[in-house]
């Protein structure tokens, strides 16, 4: 079987230990089934960037010797074949425009109700464009508004797309593709066949897996590792500031990630070159270390 994983940062912040794990985990697995790893650059919202982090990002994993295949692809390359991929649900009468805000979707529940499938919005304000996802007009009208997928670490997992998740924004307010669409039209332009990464994403896979069954595409097989957590209990994310990796402790941050990852490390590989430990870490993977652990504090 041909094995293609792949790695996808934002390039909103340095590299920090929760991301690396998420590197490790997924270069690991694609290594250890002799399987291809990818690297790909979701720089895909502007807004959210900073400035340097790409690079600094892509230095990073170059220093802990994670070599990916290949030639990195930028999504900020990608939006023609957004747009035409876009244009393609609208013309299977997919797509609709929205104007509520944030607000309102709170106000009915915080799942969105579909509100505007039938309800023209006001041409003067700003309009999202939604993607239906449940109840779907021919031919998609045979799929279930259920998604059920057996995620490799994490176990078997069910939502109901109409109470759980609710028709997805596929272009912002702004104009700004959104992430959860480029994402997939990525995976299935990379030929994806293997998608490990954080917990924190076991939520947005089902909205995923509908997207490729309305491009008529196989899904990947998922398998989301345990997220970091900081000693105050909460992920460690940009967004709360999480530390960026010590480029002076390279072994260290390798050997860490493999025991978070419950893979044993012995203590001494913790002094070998970055080459060394990840090829212990690729010919020891194992995946059942982590069956059913959606978060681990450091
Ligand atoms: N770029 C996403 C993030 O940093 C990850 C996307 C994915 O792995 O599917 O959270
Ligand atoms: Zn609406």
């Amino acid at each position: 079987m041909t094995y293609i994983g792949r790695f996808a940062p934002s390039p909103s912040g340095p590299l920090h230990f929760g991301s690396l794990v998420s590197a490790v985990a997924s270069y690991l697995d694609a290594r250890h089934h002799n399987g291809r790893w990818l690297v790909r650059m979701d720089d895909i919202d502007p807004p959210r960037e900073m400035p340097g982090a790409a690079d600094d990002i892509l230095k990073t994993l170059e220093q802990h010797g994670l070599e990916w295949d290949g030639e990195v692809l930028w999504q900020s390359t990608r939006t023609t074949a957004y747009r035409s991929a876009l244009i393609q649900l609208q013309q299977t009468n997919l797509v609709y425009p929205c104007d509520c805000t944030r607000r309102d979707i709170s106000n009915s529940g915080g799942v969105y109700n579909g509100h505007c499938r039938s309800h023209t919005p006001n041409p003067d304000t700003p309009l999202a464009l939604r993607l239906k996802l449940y109840q779907l007009p021919t031919p998609f009208a045979s799929l279930s508004d259920t998604i059920e997928f057996n995620d490799l670490l994490q176990g078997p997992q069910i939502q109901n797309l109409a109470q759980d998740v609710g028709d997805a924004v596929v272009m912002r307010k702004d104009g700004l593709f959104a992430y959860q669409l480029a994402v997939v039209l990525d995976d299935i332009a990379q030929g994806i066949t293997h998608v490990i990464r954080g917990a924190d994403l076991l939520p947005v896979t089902a909205r995923q897996i509908r997207f490729f069954q309305l491009r008529d595409v196989t899904p990947p097989i998922y398998g989301h590792v345990p997220v970091v957590l900081g000693d105050d209990g909460r992920k460690l994310s940009k967004q709360n500031h999480a530390a960026a990796l010590d480029k002076h402790l390279i072994r260290e941050n390798l050997w860490q990630a493999l025991a978070f990852l419950r893979q044993n490390p012995p203590e001494a590989l913790s002094r070998e070159s970055p080459a060394t430990i990840l090829s212990w870490g690729t010919r020891h993977w194992q995946r059942s270390a982590l069956t059913g652990i959606a978060a681990q504090q450091l």
